[in-house]
C-alpha cells in the first residue's frame, strides 16, 4: 500500500545539512546504517522510504523538524510506537518525525500522576507506575505506543472502571504546525486539549503526555480461559450474561483464535479453534476471584485466571502480535451482542484463513460512558462492544486472500453495527469514513480546532480531519 502524496520538493544537501545542524538526534537518509531499521514499523505490510527520518531526542528536535518539514513543503508522518494499522507513521518521500527515542517516564507517586514522552510504549509506562502500585488506562498490548493510542481515545482492561486513556489525560505538551510549543490542559488551550483527546494526530506533535494514576494491584485477578470453538455460541451467550451484570471493575473480552503452541495448551488442542474469555478485575483479589467464578463454572479446558501482577497481564497478548509480519484489520461498533451478532461472528470466524488471525469483542461501558475526565472528542461513548478482526499472516503472496476474507467478515457483520467506528481501527477505508468515528457535532468542532491550529493541514498523514478550505 503506497501513499500517493510524495514530497513536493527535491531536497538539496544544504537543506539537509540545515536540519542536521538544528537537531541533536540523527537525521537519516537512504544509505545510512540505521535508515532501514528506523523506517520499519510494526505492520510489515508497509515498506515506505521517507526522504528523511528525524530521530528526535527532545522538544527542540521536534520543533526544528516541524519547522523544516513545513518550510520545505514536505509530507510529514509522525511515529510514536509505530503501530498504526494503515501504516500512517511512515511516509514515502517526505519527513518521518520519529519519536521512538523520546521514551522517558516520570511517576509522581504523591500526586498520582505520570508524565511520559511522546514516543513511549505502554510497557514502559506500566512498568514504572507498577512500582508504586499505580496504573492508568493503557492499551492491551504493551508494545503499542502511548502516542497514537491515547490521541485516538484509547481503550484497555481498566476502561470500565477508569474510562478511556483520554479520560485520564491531564495535559499534553505539543508542537503545533507553526512550530509553537504549547501546553494543553483543562486550564490552558482548552480547545486544543479537548481535540487531542480523541481527534488523533491532527493538531501537532505531542512531546509528552501527563496522566492521572489509580491504585491498581500490583496483583490483580486476571488471565484467560479457553473453550473449544464448537461451544462458541453457548460460551458467547454466557459471556453476554456475565457482562450484563458485571461490576465496572470487570473487563472481559471474547476472542476467537487458534490455540497457540504454548506450554499451558494440551498438545492435542494446539492449533484448534478456540474461544477465549480474557480480562481482569481492577479491584481486590477476593472480589476478583468471585467475579471470575462464572467463567470457571463454564468448564474451560484451560483456566489461566488467577492472581497475577497487572503489569504482567498487560503483556499476555504481546507475542500474538509480533513486529514485522503482515496485518490487516477491520472493526465495527455494536450497541448489543444480539443472537444475530453472536451467530454471525461465530460462523464467519470459523472460516478464518490463517491460524494467526483472531477476532474479538471488547466491552465498553461503566466509566467509558460516564466520561470522568470531562468533555472530550472521543466519539460514541455509549457503544457497548467494539469488534476487532485482526488478520495475521506471514507469506506476502497470500495477502489478497486474507484481506478478502477480512473484508467479507466485516461486510457480514456490518448490518448489525451502529455505523460508528473507533478512529484507531480505521484502516484503508475511504478517507471520508473518519467522520463515522465522531458524532456530527463533535466532528464539526474538530474541524474548527483544526482550522485554528493547522489550517494548511500540515499534519495530514493520519485519520485526517480536513480543515475548511480557505478561499
Ligand atoms: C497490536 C495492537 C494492539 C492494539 N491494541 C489497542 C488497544 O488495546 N486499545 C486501543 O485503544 N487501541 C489499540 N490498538 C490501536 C492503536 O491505538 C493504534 O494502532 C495506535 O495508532 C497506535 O499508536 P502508536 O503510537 O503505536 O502508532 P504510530 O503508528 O506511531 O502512530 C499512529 C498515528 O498516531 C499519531 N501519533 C502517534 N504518536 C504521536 C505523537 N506523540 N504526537 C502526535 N501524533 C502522534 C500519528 O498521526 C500517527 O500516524 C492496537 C493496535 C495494535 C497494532
Amino acid at each position: 500500500m503506497q501513499q500517493t502524496r510524495p514530497a513536493s520538493k527535491e531536497l538539496n544537501d544544504n537543506d539537509i545539512q540545515a536540519l542536521k545542524m538544528a537537531t541533536r538526534g540523527d537525521v537519516l537518509q537512504s544509505g545510512d546504517a540505521d535508515y532501514d531499521s528506523a523506517r520499519r514499523i510494526w505492520n510489515g505490510m508497509f515498506d515506505r522510504r521517507p526522504a528523511l527520518i528525524a530521530r528526535c531526542t527532545g522538544v527542540a528536535d521536534v520543533i526544528a523538524s516541524v519547522n523544516f518539514g513545513r518550510d520545505q513543503g514536505l509530507s510529514i508522518s509522525v511515529r510514536g510506537g509505530g503501530h498504526s494499522m494503515p501504516g500512517q507513521s511512515v511516509c514515502d518521500g517526505g519527513l518521518m518525525i520519529d519519536l521512538s527515542l523520546m521514551n522517558g517516564v516520570r511517576v509522581d507517586p504523591a500526586n498520582r500522576t505520570v508524565r511520559a514522552q511522546g514516543g513511549c510504549l505502554w510497557g514502559a509506562v506500566d512498568h514504572e507506575t507498577a512500582a508504586f502500585g499505580l496504573a492508568t488506562v493503557g492499551g492491551t498490548v504493551s508494545h503499542t505506543g502511548i502516542g497514537g493510542l491515547t490521541l485516538g481515545g484509547g481503550f484497555g482492561w481498566l476502561g470500565r472502571k477508569y474510562g478511556f486513556a483520554v479520560d485520564n489525560l491531564l495535559s499534553v505538551d505539543i508542537v503545533t504546525a507553526d512550530g509553537r510549543f504549547l501546553t494543553a490542559s483543562a486550564d490552558e488551550n482548552q480547545d486544543l486539549f479537548w481535540a487531542v483527546r480523541g481527534g488523533g494526530g491532527n493538531f501537532g506533535v505531542v512531546t509528552s503526555f501527563e496522566y492521572r494514576l489509580h491504585e491498581v494491584g500490583p496483583i490483580v485477578v486476571a488471565g484467560m480461559a479457553l473453550f473449544p470453538a464448537e461451544r462458541g455460541g453457548e460460551i458467547a451467550r454466557a459471556y453476554r450474561e456475565i457482562m450484563a451484570s458485571a461490576p465496572d471493575e470487570l473487563t472481559l473480552a471474547l476472542v476467537y483464535l487458534s490455540a497457540p503452541p504454548a506450554p499451558f495448551v494440551p498438545p492435542e488442542a494446539v492449533g484448534a479453534p478456540m474461544i477465549a474469555i480474557a480480562g481482569c478485575y481492577a479491584g481486590g483479589i477476593e472480589e476478583g476471584q468471585r467475579a471470575v467464578e462464572p467463567i470457571r463454572a463454564l468448564g474451560p479446558i484451560v483456566d489461566l485466571m488467577g492472581p497475577m501482577p497487572y503489569a504482567a497481564f498487560q503483556t499476555i497478548i504481546d507475542e500474538a502480535n509480533p513486529h514485522g509480519i503482515q496485518y490487516y484489520n477491520k472493526s465495527h461498533y455494536f450497541a448489543e451482542l444480539s443472537d444475530e451478532v453472536i451467530d454471525t461472528f461465530m460462523a464467519e470466524a470459523a472460516g478464518k484463513t490463517s491460524p494467526l488471525s483472531y477476532l474479538l469483542l471488547f466491552p465498553f461501558g461503566g466509566a467509558t460512558v460516564r466520561s470522568l475526565g470531562g468533555d472530550t472528542a472521543m466519539g460514541y461513548r455509549d457503544t457497548a462492544y467494539i469488534f476487532v478482526l485482526m488478520s495475521v499472516w506471514l507469506d506476502t503472496s497470500e495477502s489478497d486472500h486474507h484481506i478478502k476474507w477480512s473484508r467479507d467478515v466485516a461486510a457480514a457483520l456490518e448490518p448489525f453495527g451502529t455505523g460508528g467506528i473507533y478512529v484507531n481501527d480505521l484502516n484503508d477505508d475511504a478517507p471520508d469514513r473518519v467522520k463515522a468515528a465522531y458524532e456530527p457535532a463533535t466532528y464539526r468542532r474538530l474541524v474548527e480546532v483544526k482550522n485554528k491550529y493547522d489550517p494548511a493541514n500540515l499534519f495530514r498523514l493520519n485519520q485526517n480531519i480536513k480543515p475548511t478550505p480557505s478561499n
